[in-house]
Order: structure tokens, then C-alpha cells, then sequence
């Protein structure tokens, strides 16, 4: 019950989360006092996760940026005075003016999902880098692989709805710890579960999820997609087969069967490192259940054939016609289902003939340190970072580092604390949490829209980073109507007439209509129509126009230098690198832990607790050995994200993670990574 001098704020989880729960901040006196779960939004259910529960300490934490600073000592060294906006934002102007004039390509913002709202997000600040012209980043950090997996398989980010995994009779967790980082879709299984439903979970660490399902097979990292075309073999072994749906709403199934056909399950076992008879069980569970549901995410597309193994597992359902139940089929993503006006929103026009160069955001630690040259084009000169930390969580530390170091570097972080990345700010400015400001958000594990109301004034002199590419459009000189357009404005254009906003206004949330079972009748959004097996577009690139295994590019050799791989989930109580300063939860995560098998600690006289250095030829990095079977043999678990200045050495995870790209879409091969380890004297 609220006392009467109690206000309750409709909101949105803006963190880069599945679950995009619907908020309600309780508000006293000004003050926000509690965050909570929205017990009217269906998806939400009133609860939270343990992170975001902890919001008001996020909020009102002491180390708040509170006011907009500028460096003052060496570069990367974290010293800085406090100035005013006006100073701060005026010589910023000026500095982003000289580079633009020789070349507004050395200017480069640098943002992910820090937030994963429209306005806060690319509304605004996408707006004025399209009027400057700046290079443009390729966002590929998280999840590009999978996306271009999925886009070649089923022609877009779309599955089933989440809701409907209720009434799966198999569910299979691959690639996920839904308990740590998809609680919501948890609740779902666990109500299938109750049910009746068999949950297997495919994953090479033994998590919290694992512990929870029937069955856990701990696959070797990287070895996905032989999985996936061993169940294929057994598929069309035991003719466990929906021919007719095959028929009707697929692409390239001969061809497919005979690339299936080259995977039994004892290859596919070797190269896994699973026992023959878990493939074949699996196979048989798959076959023989209807319906059966995937929840694929995106732990297992890190990887050189991070693609492809999407790709494999996305044929899966089409094969046994999980589709035709709402109850089966497929979710790694759900946001292709969202009508996002990103033109009205982002403005592209504003290029008017300019072509910005692309810079992918996974290769930053080479791309900051490149001369200019007639392929690069110019060197970057400016960075403007934004709900991103690229010092903790890009690839390749060491190179990262020394690009952030450079003194001709000129860097913008627009922060709520001051991260590994903010340390190297020429100018750190304050931003808005999500209690602070007006958002709009879609989601990628379900398909409701959410609106986020500002619960409370800004912290300090702290503001939205809408307002904060405004105020410096305005400085720049930039008088376009568009770049003066209010936050309230950008979330009624980010859907336009597709979504009613008054709805969203009235009750936080608004569902897409969209149909319960999608490919019941195939449909799908490829060019084809059909579930593509078979990609001609793949094909016509001179590529394999099939899903196939391709190993890792680091394949741990035990006779070699890099004798273990290693993966670096995100631990339970942390997203990424937010929320490792907030005391309470890093309290339960202790310190940072790299897992590593008994049997792989015996072998190096590694005893629990001890510090251990984990080195490959990248570098390494110094944290204490938690010596479990979650960890399978030959694998070792760092798990993240711990800002680099957290470290024993002053490292983290990354300083040991590669640039190589994976098989499509760019993205990073985090989970691509052999390692050494060894007990610190
Ligand atoms: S479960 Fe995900 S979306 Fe929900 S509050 Fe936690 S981080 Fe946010």
C-alpha cells in the first residue's frame, strides 16, 4: 500500500536484456525509494532481477558523475576538474569543428546498449552525427553474427512468442543461462516444466540453468553446429521428419540432406566432445516431441563459425514443423517484429550525398591505432563514447588501451560513472540514468513496446543524452528543426501511427498484434518465403550456401602453448560491465573468478582461491581460480565484466579476447579464445 505522499512512475528496463520489463519507480518527496516489477505488464509479471531491483543504489550512488569535468592529468589517468556545461560544451564544439572541417570522418561516435532506448539510444545523437557526417559505427558487438545467421535462415529477427513457450513439451536452452540473463523467459520454461516439459540445457559451462533442467550437455565452445547437423542426421536417420511442411516451406532440403548426412553422431561427438549417446537422445527427444521449442541465445554465435551455427540450429524447427504450434519453433530475437520509424527517428537524410565510411566497433583497438591511408581514410581523430564501455568490453585490451592513450586523441564520454572508458575522457559529461529522463523501447525477447517516464528530476547537474546532443548541435551551429525536437516528440515519431500512444501513455506498454504461431504456414520474411536452408543470396557471394561446422580459429591444443579455451559469460549479478560498482552486487560476486575444472587445476597445481595468471600471446590477466566442475575439462570460465581498474593487474578478461571476426555478420569471437593458465607464485 502507498501513502498518500507517494507517486508510482510508469517505466522500462533500459538495460541490453531479453526481457524488457515494465517498471514502477515509488517516488517521495522527489526521491526515488524503490523499483520494482510492473505487476500489470503480462511479461513482467511485478518482478525484476536482482540488478535492477537494486536501481535506487545505481541511482543515488556516491560515485554519480554529478556535474560535466575536464582532464587535467595524463591521459588515461582519471584526473579531472569540474567546469560548466557551457565551458565544456563550448570547447567541445570547437574541437569536433576544426577535425570536421579537414574531414568529418576522423570524428567517430561509439555507442551500444547502454541503454537500449530509441531516444536515449541513436535518437538524437544519431540525428546530429548525420549532420556532422561523422564515420558511422557498425554496431556489432553483442549479437551481429546470430543476427546475420538468422537473416539468412529465416529472413529476419523474428520467432515465436515467448509466452507460447508455456506450452512446449521440449525446450531446448541453448546458448543461454536464462536464469542470470533472461529470468523471464525462466519462468516460462519453468511453467512448461510443470507442465511436464523436458528442458535440456546446451551450454559448455554447467550454469545456473543447467543445474535446473533435465538433461545438460556441455558442448565444447564453437561446436554448435556439428550438434546441429548430428540431430539433422538422426532426423532423417529415423525419418523424424514433417515432410509436408518441408515441402511446402523450405529451401534447399536435398541439398541440406546431404550435407546432414555426412554428420553422424559419432563425428559429431568427437568434434563436441559429447557422449554418442546424448547426441542420439537429444535427437530422439527432438523428433519425437511436438511441440518443441528453441530458445537460442546469443552466448554460442561468439565464435569464428558463430553465423553458420545459428544458421543450423534455426534449420532445426522447420524440419520436425515445430512451427505449426504455437508452442514450437524458434526465439534467438524478436526485434525484426518492431515497426520502428529508424528514419523518422535517426535521419539519415541529414547525410544529404555523404557516405560515411563504416568503423566496426569490434576491431576499435586496431582501427584507434591505423594512419590514415587511401583504404582507411583518414585516422580517428575524435571519439565520442556513449552507453558504452570500450575499455572494459571491446576485444584486445592491450590495443584498446593504447588507442584510448593516444595524446592526439580528442575523446567525449558521456557516463554515470567513471568507467575504465571515462578514465580516458578529454571531457566526461554527466548523464541521465533511466529514472531521469523519457524513453521509448522495443525488445528482442518479447514483442510488447515500452514507454519510460522520468521518475524523478536529474541527479546533479546530470542530463539526458538527448539533450546533451542538442545542446551541442545548438553550439555547433547546426539550426535543423529536427536536431531541436524534445524527447516526448522522438518517442511518439520512434513508432509513429503503428503504436497508439496514448495506450502507452495510459498503461506503460503496448503489445504488437501479430499472430501466435507465425510460420505456421511457412511465410517467412526471406526472399523466397520459405525457411532457407539453402541461402542463394550466400551462394550468389560465392559462399556455402548451407549451415556448416567451422571450427574455432584458437582450437586449444593440450600439447601446445594454449592448451584451454575460453569462454567469458557475464557472471549472474552483472550485465555486461554495468553494475559492477554497485556495491551490493559485487558483493555476491565476490571478486573476480576464472572457473577451471579439477582436473585441469591438479594437472597445474592450481588450489581453490589461489591467483592464478591466465596468458595467451595477447596478454594476461590475474584473478583468483575457482576450481568447479562448471567449468567441463579443457575449458575455463572468465566470467565478466569487471572493469579493468577492478583487477588484480589491472586487466580483465579482454585484455586476453582476439579481433578476428566471425563467419558473418563482423562480429567479435570473445568465446574464440585459447589460454594458458598457471598458479601465481
Ligand atoms: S530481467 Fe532484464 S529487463 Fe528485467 S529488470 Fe532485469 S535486466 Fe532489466
Amino acid at each position: 500500500m502507498n501513502s498518500p505522499d507517494e507517486t508510482q512512475v510508469r517505466g522500462a528496463c533500459p538495460h541490453d536484456c531479453p526481457d524488457t520489463c515494465a517498471l514502477v519507480t515509488t517516488v517521495r518527496d522527489g526521491v526515488a525509494t524503490r523499483v520494482q516489477g510492473n505487476p500489470d505488464h503480462p511479461l513482467t509479471g511485478g518482478v525484476l532481477c536482482a540488478k535492477v531491483s537494486r536501481y535506487t543504489e545505481r541511482t543515488y550512488h556516491p560515485d554519480r558523475l554529478l556535474y560535466p569535468q575536464k582532464r587535467v592529468g595524463p591521459k588515461g589517468a582519471g584526473q579531472f576538474q569540474r567546469v560548466s556545461w557551457d565551458e565544456a560544451l563550448t570547447d567541445i564544439a570547437a574541437r569536433l569543428q576544426a577535425i570536421a572541417a579537414r574531414d568529418p570522418e576522423a570524428v567517430l561516435p561509439y555507442s551500444y546498449a547502454g541503454t537500449m532506448g530509441l531516444v536515449q539510444g541513436d535518437g538524437m545523437a544519431a540525428r546530429f552525427f548525420n549532420r556532422l557526417g561523422a564515420s558511422r559505427l557498425d554496431q556489432t558487438i553483442c549479437a551481429s553474427a546470430g543476427t546475420a545467421g538468422l537473416m539468412n535462415t529465416l529472413g529476419g529477427k523474428v520467432g515465436m512468442k515467448v509466452q507460447f513457450f508455456a506450452e512446449a513439451k521440449l525446450i531446448l536452452i541453448w546458448g543461454s543461462n536464462s536464469i542470470g540473463s533472461n529470468l523471464h523467459f525462466w519462468r516460462i520454461a519453468q511453467e512448461a516444466k510443470r507442465q511436464g516439459a523436458r528442458l535440456v540445457c546446451i551450454d559448455p559451462r554447467r550454469t545456473e540453468t543447467a543445474d535446473k533442467c533435465h538433461e545438460h550437455i556441455a558442448l565444447r565452445p564453437g561446436t554448435d553446429a556439428a550438434l546441429a547437423l548430428a540431430l539433422m542426421h538422426e532426423l532423417i536417420q529415423h525419418d523424424w521428419l514433417d515432410h509436408d511442411y518441408i515441402a511446402q516451406h523450405t529451401l534447399g532440403w536435398a541439398e541440406l540432406r546431404e550435407r546432414a548426412l555426412q554428420w553422424p553422431p559419432e563425428r559429431a561427438a568427437e568434434v563436441c566432445g559429447v557422449p554418442v549417446e546424448q547426441i542420439q537422445r537429444l535427437a530422439r527427444d527432438y523428433g519425437t516431441t511436438q511441440p518443441a521449442a528453441i530458445r537460442l541465445n546469443y552466448g554460442m554465435q561468439r565464435v569464428h563459425g558463430g553465423g553458420n551455427a545459428v544458421r543450423a540450429v534455426a534449420c532445426l524447427p522447420a524440419l520436425v514443423g515445430a512451427w505449426r504450434h504455437r508452442g514450437g519453433g524458434l526465439l534467438l530475437s524478436s526485434s525484426g517484429q518492431f515497426p520502428v520509424q529508424r528514419q523518422v527517428l535517426q535521419r539519415p537524410d541529414l547525410l544529404g550525398e555523404r557516405r560515411p565510411r563504416l568503423i566496426n566497433m569490434s576491431t576499435i583497438g586496431d582501427d584507434l591505432l591505423r594512419p590514415a591511408s587511401p583504404d582507411f581514410g583518414p585516422a580517428i581523430e575524435a571519439l565520442v563514447v556513449y552507453n558504452s564501455n570500450p575499455v572494459a568490453v571491446a576485444p584486445e585490451s592491450a590495443k584498446v588501451v593504447a588507442g584510448f592513450q593516444r595524446e592526439d586523441l580528442f575523446t567525449v564520454v558521456l557516463e554515470h560513472f567513471q568507467t575504465d572508458t571515462a578514465d580516458h575522457a578529454d571531457y566526461l559529461l554527466p548523464a541521465t540514468t533511466q529514472l531521469e529522463h523519457w524513453d521509448v523501447h522495443l525488445a528482442y525477447g518479447h514483442t510488447d513496446v515500452l514507454l519510460n517516464r522520468p521518475a524523478i528530476a536529474p541527479v546533479g547537474e546530470a542530463l539526458p543524452n538527448s539533450e546533451i546532443f542538442r545542446r551541442l548541435a545548438q553550439k555547433m551551429g547546426f539550426d535543423d528543426a529536427c536536431l531541436a525536437e524534445d524527447d516526448q516528440t522522438l518517442c511518439r515519431q520512434a513508432f509513429g501511427e503503428q503504436v497508439n500512444f496514448d495506450t502507452l501513455l495510459a498503461q506503460g506498454f503496448a503489445s504488437l498484434p501479430l499472430p501466435d504461431a507465425p510460420f505456421a504456414h511457412g511465410g517467412f520474411p526471406t526472399p523466397s518465403g520459405r525457411c532457407e536452408f539453402l541461402n542463394p543470396q550466400l551462394v550468389a557471394q560465392g559462399l556455402d550456401g548451407l549451415p556448416q561446422h567451422l571450427p574455432n580459429r584458437e582450437l586449444p591444443d593440450p600439447h601446445g602453448p594454449w592448451p584451454l579455451a575460453m569462454i567469458s559469460p557475464p557472471a549472474r549479478n552483472f550485465l555486461n560491465s554495468t553494475f559492477v560498482n554497485v556495491n551490493s552486487l559485487s558483493k555476491l560476486e565476490t571478486e573476480p573468478l576464472l572457473e577451471i575444472h579439477p582436473d585441469d587445476a591438479a594437472a597445474r597445481q592450481i588450489r581453490h582461491g589461489d591467483v592464478v595468471r591466465v596468458f595467451n600471446a595477447r596478454g594476461e590477466y590475474h584473478c583468483k581460480a575457482d576450481v568447479s566442475e562448471r567449468a567441463r575439462p579443457g575449458v575455463v570460465v572468465g566470467l565478466g565484466l569487471w572493469w579493468r581498474k577492478m583487477g588484480l593487474n589491472g586487466t580483465n578478461v579482454n585484455q586476453l579476447t582476439g579481433q578476428a571476426l566471425t563467419d558473418m555478420g563482423r562480429g567479435p569471437t570473445f568465446y574464440d579464445c585459447a589460454v594458458q593458465v598457471s598458479a601465481l607464485a
